[in-house]
């Protein structure tokens, strides 16, 4: 491994200035990190630590009735947090139906955000990536790409973002909170993450230096409660990266949607919303019909980037199933199998 610095600010400013440094990158768990500094993908000159800054581990409701939650949190606290889970189930369902408990315990808010594209030419330093070595080429193009995205992609790069947590976040409009060179500023977890463009090497719209402090959800997110599920097609029930997923929720009063929200993963290099589709589902009967056309409108986009035509119409049934599990009611308790098509249906009593 490339030798590197270690330091482990005090404070927030002091992290923002030691990684505004060229070829510096900052350390939370190193649950994805790590590993991509021990294939020699990642070649950081310095780790800035940031898992002893004080402030960052907190979960809070803020006077306006939003939701604060410190970069620091993990993703295990955050999910198994009651009144968290009670009022963003569809949030705790995606986070649980994430990596392994093990992995849960240490993972943060802030990593799983910007934890990298699972591509495996990304991770294989014998192959041609852009995303890694910018100019050098895509070898997913032309190779094993069933799993790469089918919205959003370009000749440059087909890879998806992996996050689960991030699918139903960005359905409930999150922002984050982001401390950089400049000061305190604010992005829409929507504009966070990046298509590739021409520029597949940049994931997202942080500059060096840019930390992220928390992820806020703002009051109306707590209106989707009774009506919010994540579900996630995986080529095994536990422990593996989506192939597809979605977090739908609506509001339904006296039997209409009155507000609909809608967000896919695994399709494209960011947790995709489709808003088009959300469109489609104001002001109408939570019928099968409406579901189906809103899950037309959600692919409408959607274009193959290999031999992964079949996710395509995969997005359209998982939306369609998401969408009538949460018209149905969000379950008492979270699923056991969580975010699983193979769970028991809506409203079951997991003990
Ligand atoms: C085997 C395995 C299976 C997994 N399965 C899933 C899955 O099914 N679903 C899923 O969603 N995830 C899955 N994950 C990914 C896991 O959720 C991420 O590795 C984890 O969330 C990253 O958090 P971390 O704190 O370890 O981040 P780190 O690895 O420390 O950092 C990740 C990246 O984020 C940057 N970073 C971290 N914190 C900040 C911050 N506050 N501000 C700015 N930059 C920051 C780092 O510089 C780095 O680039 C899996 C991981 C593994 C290893
Ligand atoms: S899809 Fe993106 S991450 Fe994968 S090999 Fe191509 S450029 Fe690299």
């Amino acid at each position: 491994m490339k030798p590197f610095d270690y330091v482990r600010p005090a404070s927030v400013a002091a992290a923002v200035a030691a990684a505004a440094q060229p070829g510096a990158v900052f350390l939370a768990a190193g649950t994805n990190l790590l590993d991509l500094m021990k294939g020699g993908v990642s070649r950081p000159d310095r780790l800035v630590d940031v898992t002893h800054l004080d402030g960052l581990d907190q979960i809070e409701t803020l006077g306006d009735g939003s939701l604060r939650i410190g970069a620091l949190v993990s993703n295990a606290d955050l999910a198994h947090d009651a009144e968290f889970a009670r009022s963003y189930p569809a949030v705790a369902e995606a986070l649980l139906s994430g990596a392994s408990a093990q992995l849960r315990n240490a993972a943060t808010v802030g990593g799983n955000l910007l934890q990298r594209t699972r591509c495996a030419y990304f991770y294989d330093t014998a192959s041609r990536c852009n995303k890694r070595e910018p100019g050098s080429g895509c070898d997913a193009r032309d190779g094993e790409n069933r799993g790469h995205a089918v919205l959003g992609w370009t000749e440059s790069c087909i890879a998806t973002h992996p996050s689960d947590f991030c699918v139903p976040l960005v359905a409930l409009d999150a922002m984050v909170e982001i401390e950089g060179r400049g000061g305190r500023r604010e992005v829409a977890l929507d504009q966070l993450h990046r298509l590739p463009g021409d520029t597949p090497e940049r994931d997202s719209v942080l500059e060096p230096g840019d930390l992220i402090v928390a992820v806020r959800l703002p009051p109306a997110a707590r209106g989707f409660a009774a009506h919010a599920r994540y579900l996630k097609v995986r080529e095994r029930t536990s422990y593996a990266f989506a192939v597809v997923s979605a977090a739908a929720a609506l509001r339904i009063e006296s039997g209409m949607i009155v507000e609909a929200r809608l967000a896919l993963g695994g399709v494209a290099a960011k947790p995709w919303r489709a808003r088009a589709a959300e469109d489609v589902l104001k002001n109408v009967s939570p019928t099968a019909d409406a579901f189906q056309e809103a899950a037309w409108r959600a692919l409408t986009d959607a274009k193959p980037s290999g031999d992964n035509a079949f996710k395509i119409e995969l997005a359209r049934r998982i939306v369609v199933r998401a969408l009538t599990l949460a018209a149905a009611g969000t379950p008492a308790r979270i699923p056991a199998l969580p975010a699983s098509p193979f769970a028991a249906t809506s409203g079951a009593d997991h003990a």
